[in-house]
């Protein structure tokens, strides 16, 4: 399978001076780009015949006009704004579907800024590795922070964050060989912890983590509090963007070796697929992944869970997974986020709320909860005991049943 792999590189002030110049290139087709698909949407709105320019189009008209009027283009590698408009016609098409809101433009200056580089053609590579160093068309052998396998490399993306800048490739690595008989494992996300899974395990968030956001407020409030355009403003947003940088890695980290670990050990991953927006809205939810999403999260546990041949699974995110009792005996009740015991009012059993309910997604399977929106719902019970998979026509019955007959145990 392909994967892709992103590495810091050490480049010198000659290469970075490159690497500038190429990311203002393709900045500079980004947005001409975009600013000529506006003028047609402006014009298609009384002409419906006219079309929007495809990327072959743009680039037409991009060597044509564009180029000769700013000979600069010629210095850097042509692949870049190639590929820039390319990325804005996928931007619109995600736009025009609603996928996605519409493409802004590209200022100069922002904390982060990327370009892409092509292989070019079999008599005149453009981009070769000797392990510890990667050759780039135009601007020659810049070092690597770590080895790199020595793999053909057909394209590659060379992005800066903060003043660091970073290169990503995609290689073909062979599948690990994993155990046959792995478990399956439920995994509830973060309140308290960064993650606590269904055989009891608990990943805390990282300490330097808390630490390092309250830093990152004072330094936040230091750059409003300096005058705009000013040096010291300059400065001051640099600092933030080193900052955010190194924050957003702690984060990462953490969360890699979480992903790494459920895919690696298990055979199948169950997660709630939790709506994102409504996630971070509740500010309790301060966790690492809470801040990072649970987008980068499910990303991971998927091409992860693909790469150890196991299996992810979302679960349904109406599935009350806090709010049952996990001790087969599906009494329910409200938990507000404030609680962090559930206690079973039927069983008796005692347990802290997040393992409840990660014990809850570890022991989910298709059909065990039809969602209810009325208040009944939430005040009946729901069959959901067994490990094997009962009919799932008998649990439906169940709880109709029971919202039926308006059962309490609250
Ligand atoms: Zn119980």
């Amino acid at each position: 399978m392909l994967l892709s792999f992103k590495t810091e590189l050490k480049p010198n002030n000659r290469q970075v001076t490159w690497f500038r110049q190429h990311c203002g290139v393709s900045r500079h087709a980004y947005n001409w780009a975009n600013s000529i698909i506006l003028e047609t949407l402006t014009l298609r709105e009384t002409d419906k015949t006219i079309k929007i320019p495809s990327a072959i189009d743009l680039h037409k008209r991009l060597v044509a006009e564009i180029k000769p009027a700013n000979p600069w283009y010629y210095q850097s590698s042509k692949a870049s704004p190639q590929q820039a408009l390319t990325e804005v016609r996928t931007a619109w098409d995600r736009c025009l579907k609603k996928v996605s809101k519409q493409p802004r433009f590209k200022k100069k200056g922002k904390s982060k800024d990327s370009f892409y580089l092509e292989q070019g053609t079999k008599a005149k590579p453009g981009i070769s590795n000797d392990g510890n160093r990667i050759k780039l068309p135009k601007i020659g052998w810049v070092r690597l922070h770590e080895p790199l396998p020595i793999t053909a490399v057909h394209n590659c993306v060379i992005s800066r964050t903060a003043d660091r800048w970073f290169i990503a490739i995609k290689y073909e690595i062979e599948q690990p060989t994993v155990s046959l008989d792995r478990p399956s494992i439920g995994v509830d996300i973060g309140i308290k912890e960064l993650a606590v899974t269904s055989d009891g395990k608990v990943f805390a968030n990282p300490k330097a983590y808390r630490k390092m956001s309250k830093k990152l407020k004072r330094l936040q409030r230091s750059v409003s509090r300096k005058v705009k355009g000013s040096k010291n403003r300059a400065k001051a947003v640099t600092k933030l963007a080193k900052l955010h940088l190194k924050v957003s890695n702690i984060r990462k980290d953490a969360i890699h070796k979480l992903t790494t670990y459920l895919a690696k050990n298990h055979s199948e991953v169950k997660i709630e697929d939790l709506n994102v927006k409504a996630f971070l809205k509740n500010h309790k939810l301060a966790g690492a992944i809470a801040d990072c999403g649970m987008y980068e999260f499910k990303r991971q546990l998927e091409y992860k869970t693909e790469k150890f041949n196991s299996k992810l699974t979302l679960i349904d995110r109406f599935f009350p997974s806090s709010q049952i009792c996990s001790n087969c005996c599906n009494h329910r009740h409200k938990m507000p986020l404030k609680v962090r015991v559930f206690e079973c009012l039927d069983c008796g059993q005692v347990q802290d709320r997040d393992l409840n309910a990660a014990k809850n997604i570890g022991r989910w399977f298709e059909g065990i909860y039809i969602p209810e929106h009325s208040e009944l719902a939430v005040s009946s019970t729901v069959s959901a005991c067994g490990v094997g998979k009962p009919d799932s026509s008998h649990v439906v019955a169940t709880v109709k049943q029971e919202v039926n007959t308006k059962s309490t145990h609250v």
